[in-house]
């Protein structure tokens, strides 16, 4: 028997085929289009499902469940897609049902930052860990939390939204209308817009001029001994701290996998965030936590959609 996983994001859609075992054999890779809509969004799903199990040689009919995961907010209950950001055109659309009935395989939804977070905990660097808090800072902020060893989503999947924990009153305007989330600071969207509003007003920097500053040309300036440019990634770094130590408090996690490409910044970013964090939160809330790096990359996603779908399979057999 095998399984498929899905990840699908705003630019990339992947799916992959599985052993029984959630081992990858076969992957296919398009660009999701998502500017043309859900029912395009939707036929392209179908059709590359279709071709990865006809690479693979797999007949529909073998493969026991589905999993996908997609940005949210997602209500994996009533297997609904409500509305992502990045996805325009996806409003309340009922993504189970009209995958099970086009591709006769039982599908099931999820939030795609839980199931990385499931990917590594399955298959990855948090195997074994019993309450786990995954957190990835990239262009957002994804997170995901496993407690008792399951996943945590909530009363309706949207738990776990660490990049919307205001950290700062007023603060700066976010994707998702509150002012002052974390993702609107510490995301290398929220570093950009930083370096933005800051560079014209400080001649002597390196961001000076530059018509666009992303977090990386921040972090490579930080390097290079700029003043600015470390002003910046501190600001970040400590909200981030300051966040994660409240979920140290709120969750006693033993394990935090935090990943993302935005903490190749590296010391200038980490130093404050450690500093905060620790200043956050209770030592014994803290005691034998372990901070560590995601070791799965890019395929985390499609690893924990097929751990998903392999979750569910069992589930549905109990039941
Ligand atoms: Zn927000």
């Amino acid at each position: 028997m095998a399984f498929v996983g899905i990840d699908l994001g705003g630019t990339q859609l992947r799916v992959a085929v599985a052993d029984d075992r959630g081992r990858l054999r076969t992957v296919v890779r398009h660009p999701t289009e998502a500017a043309r809509g859900s029912q395009h969004v939707i036929s392209r799903i179908v059709a590359a499902v279709a071709e990865a199990l006809e690479e693979d040689g797999t007949a529909a009919r073998r493969v026991r469940a589905l999993g996908i995961g997609l940005p949210g907010p997602v209500d994996p209950v009533a297997g609904l897609v409500i509305s992502p950001a990045n996805l325009p055109g996806f409003r309340n659309v009922p993504l189970n049902r009209i995958l099970t009935r086009a591709t006769g395989i039982p599908s099931y939804l999820y939030h795609d930052a839980h199931l990385a977070a499931l990917g590594e905990h399955r298959r990855g660097v948090a195997r074994g860990a019993s309450e786990m808090i995954y957190v990835t800072v990239s262009t957002g902020i994804g997170a995901g939390l496993l407690l008792h060893g399951e996943l945590y989503a909530g009363a309706h999947g949207i738990a776990g939204e660490v990049g919307h924990i205001v950290v700062q009153r007023d603060g700066p305007l976010c994707t998702c209308g509150n002012r002052g989330c974390l993702e609107a600071i510490a995301s290398g969207t929220g570093i950009a817009r930083a370096a933005c509003e800051s560079a014209p007003g400080t001649p002597g920097s390196a961001l000076h001029g530059l018509e666009h500053p992303h977090a990386e040309d921040v972090a490579r300036a930080a390097r290079a001994g700029d003043e600015l440019a470390n002003a910046i990634l501190e600001n970040a770094g400590t909200y981030l701290g300051l966040a994660m130590g409240n979920l140290v408090n709120l969750f006693n996690p033993q394990l935090i996998v935090l990943g993302g490409s935005v903490l190749k910044a590296g010391t200038p970013l980490l130093g404050p965030m450690r500093r905060s964090m620790n200043a956050a939160s209770w030592k014994a809330s803290r005691r034998g936590l372990r901070i560590v790096r995601p070791v799965l990359g890019d395929d985390v996603g499609l690893i924990g959609a097929v751990e998903f779908a392999r979750l569910r399979a069992r589930h549905a057999r109990q039941a």
